[in-house]
């Protein structure tokens, strides 16, 4: 009987689930992200870093002329971009590789940033990705953040969190960023990508970003870290609890 006792109560911790946080620009769904899955275990899958890291080849590649994607030779090019991750122990968290070349600080750069939202509404583009981010999730134990995570990657997702900050709160804080990683950008440059993406993010054809209709949302605008980590995880609890 003890022996059952412990064993289903094994089995209650390691119940693995999958956690889609998604929401609009700079709103620390990535910080977030990071700290859930050290604190649970989990592996963290950053998807905007691999829109990010398509963007990149697209620009490499002369693919994007001024904000103009070439949408056909883009799609052409899919077959030959593989992004992938690699943890890195120094930093505690996931690199991005891009054709096996670590591309993590080149992909969050402003020309990146800039044109990644325009990539993004590509439909054979998502498609990939998607397909990408479902294999990354068969085993559970997951932390996704994105844009359709909740309502296309994994509509099925125990924990759904929608995050959202007001976006001269999320200005500051990406601002802050980035002057810390020595990136000179200005204060209203940084608001205006901000609310470029969110426009279009929100509006594009294919799976705009909105929230999934079993989403709790969380604004963050006056909480801090460490709060709204005790937030998650008491919701991770509760799931835990009710299977
Ligand atoms: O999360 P991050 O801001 O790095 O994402 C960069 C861009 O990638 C977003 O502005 C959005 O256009 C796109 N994205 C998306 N779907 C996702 C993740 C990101 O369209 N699941």
């Amino acid at each position: 009987m003890l022996q059952n006792f412990i064993f289903a109560k094994k089995t209650m911790q390691t119940n693995k689930i999958i956690i889609a946080i998604d929401g609009h620009s700079s709103c620390g769904k990535s910080t977030l992200s990071k700290q859930l899955a050290k604190k649970l275990k989990y592996n963290y899958i950053d998807t905007g870093a691999m829109y990010r890291a398509v963007t990149l080849y697209a620009l490499r590649n002369k693919l994007i002329d001024n904000k103009q994607v070439d949408k056909n030779a883009l799609i052409n090019a899919l077959p030959n971009i593989n992004i992938s991750f690699v943890y890195n122990e120094k930093d505690e968290k996931s690199d991005t590789l891009l054709n096996g070349e670590n591309v993590e600080n080149e992909i969050r750069n402003i020309a990146v940033s800039e044109n990644v939202s325009p990539v993004a509404t590509i439909k054979e583009v998502r498609q990939t990705m998607v397909a990408l981010q479902q294999k990354m999730g068969t085993q559970k134990g997951i932390v996704m953040d994105g844009r359709d995570i909740g309502t296309v990657v994994f509509p099925e997702a125990e924990l759904k969190i929608f995050m959202t900050a007001s976006d001269k709160v999320r200005a500051q804080r990406r601002y802050d960023e980035l002057f810390a990683k020595g990136i000179e950008v200005s204060f209203n440059d940084v608001l205006q990508n901000i609310k470029e993406r969110d426009q279009i993010d929100s509006n594009r054809e294919e799976s705009p970003l909105q929230k999934a209709p079993d989403a709790l949302v969380l604004d963050n605008s006056c909480l801090t870290r460490e709060e709204q980590l005790d937030w998650v995880l008491q919701k991770v609890k509760e799931i835990n609890h009710a299977h």
